[in-house]
């Protein structure tokens, strides 16, 4: 029988490590769990979260209903030719596990997403990316459950309405349908991204001129480790903001008056800003104010010195974004899900 445990602290659930209960929680390892909780006449009416990893959410106050803790495992092999490999895996699954699984296996396609925190299956809700790859990239399809209906199903690729850092699954769907498994599409070309400048100039320094995927995992997770804050010592959910995207002629404005803005082409119309730059230009880069800070390597993460409320965290938030809107006319977008 499934263990459901009420009023339980969810602090080591979040990476933000904020201290706050939830009424239930219950951990699924299958469909079947689901099943059962989903048919359980006692939670009918109660509002329901899944929970991945914890490291996309501020949770803004306790948590009046149940939370579905989503651990279900596995990782197969469902069909492969010369070319590349279909591989199922468990929502549960966590990502970076998983991505060094593939590096190891030496199938090509995840490796410039090492080091992401979290669950396999929280991966499509904000379509993740880092380093030049994003997850759309190399999703198949991915199968879940509806919460109202209990109804199972199949979205393929273009289904999933991918788009940066966006998917249906945080916008129509948000909080109704738990992913419960996703299928890759990998390939067994060893054919590395190495679009992003920074992951060029980290090759050269290496000397390396013919990277293998290893090589780009490396890299990319000593990038990583000297650039952001680790959520087990430091408490905080990565990026607290989107990189806003602007009209061209908009990006022409601020280039006058701020010559080393840069900028990252989105359409014909639209550039993408980093959003980091911004907040540093404000003078909130390493900044602290009581409990909670913009990190001092790189701005775009608010992080938690230990024991800062989700208020305290959302007036930081509240502080930087209008900094940015007045200097910049420039509105921010937050990455981080409140709860
Ligand atoms: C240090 C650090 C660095 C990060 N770097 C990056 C980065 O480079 N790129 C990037 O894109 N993100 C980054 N993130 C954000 C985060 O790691 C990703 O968004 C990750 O996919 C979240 O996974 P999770 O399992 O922790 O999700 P959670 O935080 O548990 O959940 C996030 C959202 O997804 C929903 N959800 C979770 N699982 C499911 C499911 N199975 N079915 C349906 N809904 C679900 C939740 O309800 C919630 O709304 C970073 C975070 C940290 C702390």
């Amino acid at each position: 029988m499934m263990k459901i445990i009420e009023n339980y602290s969810l602090k080591s659930l979040n990476t933000f490590g904020v201290d706050v209960k939830t009424r239930y929680i219950a951990e699924i390892f299958s469909d079947n769990d689901l099943f059962k909780l989903l048919e359980d006449k006692e939670f009918e009416s109660v509002r329901k979260f899944i929970l991945g990893g914890g490291s996309n959410i501020l949770f803004t106050k306790d948590f009046e209903g149940l939370v579905i803790k989503n651990s279900i495992p596995g990782i197969n092999i469902i069909d492969e030719d010369d070319e590349s490999i279909i591989i199922e895996t468990g929502a549960g699954v966590n990502w970076d596990d998983f991505v060094s699984y593939c590096v190891e296996k030496k199938w090509c396609g995840v490796e410039n997403l090492s080091l992401i925190p979290g669950t396999v299956g929280a991966a499509p809700i904000q379509n993740i990316g880092a380093y030049g790859q994003e997850l759309k990239n190399v999703l198949y399809n991915l199968e879940g459950i509806f919460i109202e209906t209990g109804e199972k199903k199949i979205f393929n690729n273009y289904e999933c309405k991918f788009s940066y850092r966006e998917s249906i699954f945080k916008n129509e769907f948000k909080n109704k349908f738990v992913i419960t498994r996703i299928v890759f599409k990998l390939s067994k070309k060893p054919e590395v991204n190495i679009s992003y400048p920074l992951v060029r100039e980290e090759l050269n320094n290496r000397k390396i001129s013919d990277p293998k995927i290893r090589d780009l995992r490396k890299i990319v997770v000593d990038i990583r480790n000297s650039k952001l804050p680790d959520p087990k010592i430091i408490g905080n959910a990565g990026s607290f903001f989107k990189n806003p995207v602007v009209r061209n002629d908009k990006f022409k404005m601020l280039k006058e008056k701020y010559p080393d803005l840069n900028s990252y082409p989105v359409d014909d119309d639209h550039v993408k800003l980093s959003a980091a730059a911004l907040i540093e230009k404000c003078g909130w880069k390493g900044k602290r104010i009581g409990n909670c800070g913009s990190y001092e390597k790189q701005p775009l993460v608010i992080v938690n010195y230990g024991e800062a409320t989700a208020g305290e965290i959302l007036e930081l938030a509240n502080n930087i974004r209008s900094s940015v809107e007045e200097n910049f006319e420039v509105t921010l977008q937050q990455e981080v899900n409140l709860v």
